[in-house]
């Protein structure tokens, strides 16, 4: 039986453990900390096959500096490491045009859309209790002009990558969602494509299943290199001895740049991270999980709960919980929403770093120092969105038979 060993028990490396399991491999996830503790456990829990576009767009740039400069802006840069990361900054500008974001967009449609159907057969084979919803994704608009503007978008859309949206005008928008607030919206745009789920029970349910199928799991140790051996990788070589395997997954999601000296190369990846907080859900909850665009604030209505979270910082590797972006999410919730909750109740504040490629496509492939060792990281802000389909690409891609959708677009430059 072969042998495979993957870093980082996120939403990637367990998905890609489910795989590879199913295919045959003997597989072992090693997590510096706890599996499904980092960026996979507070997430929005959106599964959106709506979200074809990358972030880098034409008209990217500009946007961002305006929201920089303005107050409360979602979006944060601090100079010092936009500075240290120029490099990364200047190749996500040079992708700000139509053909880069187009060409980007079909690699990003064919994960997205093979990770939604995948989750359907997931969740039908293992029945996991997830708090799957497929009421599908409302966007929000709270001006006029956002609301008309949106109307190019939802055109490419449907025109260019079947992704049809149904137009709420704001009467129809406030029958459908009665949660929201009179007055506060233009209109919308519902997505009955997407999907939500919780992810902390995802990650529960997936760890649980994992080790019923014999996977097995070692925390809280923290792989720091490989031991190389004529362009492969015998072992990984972490704070608990060496793990020997006869292949390896990277899936350290925002960490993966930590390991490009071992790797051979310089993958374009930094943390953005985001917050969340999650409350008893209010007295008139929403009903579709929803993004309230001009604030980029997105809300998720679980069974057991309800989150609102978002922000953007690039701040490196901080590890503090900043309250006053926590507050930037629960203002803008009572902007749009009768019934905001109350963030004092048995609230969970959470921050999780984004693995944000300036590329802009999540990068799934081989080593090129070596070649039995397989990176799987960058998903961005659809990470849990694509984590079906990448863990079966991942699969595929180890045992060398075709693959599901083509490689190509994600492969290591
Ligand atoms: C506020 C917010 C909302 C979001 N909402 C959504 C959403 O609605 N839908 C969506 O699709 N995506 C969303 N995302 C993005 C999504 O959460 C991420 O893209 C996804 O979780 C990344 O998964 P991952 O497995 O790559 O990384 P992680 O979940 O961060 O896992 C990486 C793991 O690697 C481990 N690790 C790192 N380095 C090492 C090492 N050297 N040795 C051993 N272990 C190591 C870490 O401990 C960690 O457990 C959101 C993100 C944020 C912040």
């Amino acid at each position: 039986m072969r042998s495979v060993s993957i870093i980082g028990g996120g939403v990637i490396g367990c998905l890609s453990a489910y795989h590879l399991a199913k295919a045959g491999w003997q597989v072992t996830v090693l997590d510096r900390g706890r599996v499904g503790g980092g960026c996979s456990h507070g997430n929005c829990g959106y599964v959106c096959p709506s979200h074809v576009l990358p972030l880098a767009a034409p008209g990217a740039i500009w946007n961002t500096l305006k929201t920089l400069f303005a107050r409360n802006s979602p979006l944060k840069v601090r100079p010092g490491f936009a500075l240290a990361n120029l490099g990364w900054f200047l190749h996500f500008a040079k992708r700000c045009n139509t053909a880069d974001m187009l060409s980007a967009a079909v690699g990003i449609q064919a994960l997205l859309n093979s990770s939604r159907k995948l989750f359907d057969e997931l969740l039908e084979a293992e029945r996991f209790d997830v708090e799957w919803d497929t009421h599908g994704l409302l966007f929000v608009f709270q001006s006029k002009a956002a609301f008309e503007h949106y109307a190019h978008t939802d055109h490419l859309l449907r025109e260019r990558f079947a992704m049809p949206a149904r137009r709420l005008e704001a009467a129809d928008l406030y029958t459908l969602e009665p949660a929201l607030k009179p007055g506060s919206a233009s209109g919308g745009y519902l997505y009955q494509s997407d999907a939500q789920l919780r992810p902390d029970r995802l990650m529960t349910a997936l760890h649980a299943r994992l080790r019923e199928m014999g996977v097995k799991f070692v925390e809280n140790v923290e792989v720091s290199g490989f031991t190389p051996a004529d362009g492969t990788a015998k072992a990984v070589v972490t704070t608990a001895g060496d793990f020997a395997a006869d292949a390896f997954v990277v899936a350290t999601g925002a960490w993966a740049p930590k390991l490009n000296a071992q790797l051979g190369m310089n993958l374009p990846i930094i943390p953005g991270k985001g917050y969340s907080i999650t409350i008893p859900r209010p007295a008139v909850c929403p009903t579709y999980p929803m993004i309230f665009e001009e604030h980029r604030v997105a809300v998720s209505p679980f069974r057991t709960g309800f989150r609102i979270g978002s922000t953007m910082e690039f701040a490196g590797y901080d590890e503090a919980m900043n309250r006053d972006r926590l507050k930037l999410l629960t203002d803008a919730a009572a902007v749009y929403l009768t019934d905001p909750g109350d963030p004092t109740k048995g609230a969970e504040e959470w921050w999780g770093w984004r693995p944000m490629t300036g590329n802009p496509l999540t990068l799934i492939g081989r080593s090129p120092r070596l070649s039995n060792v397989l990176v799987a990281a960058g998903h961005g802000m659809l990470g849990l969105s694509m984590a079906t389909g990448t863990g079966k690409l991942v699969a595929e891609l180890l045992g060398g038979g075709p693959t599901h959708i083509p490689a190509e677009p994600y492969r290591l430059r």
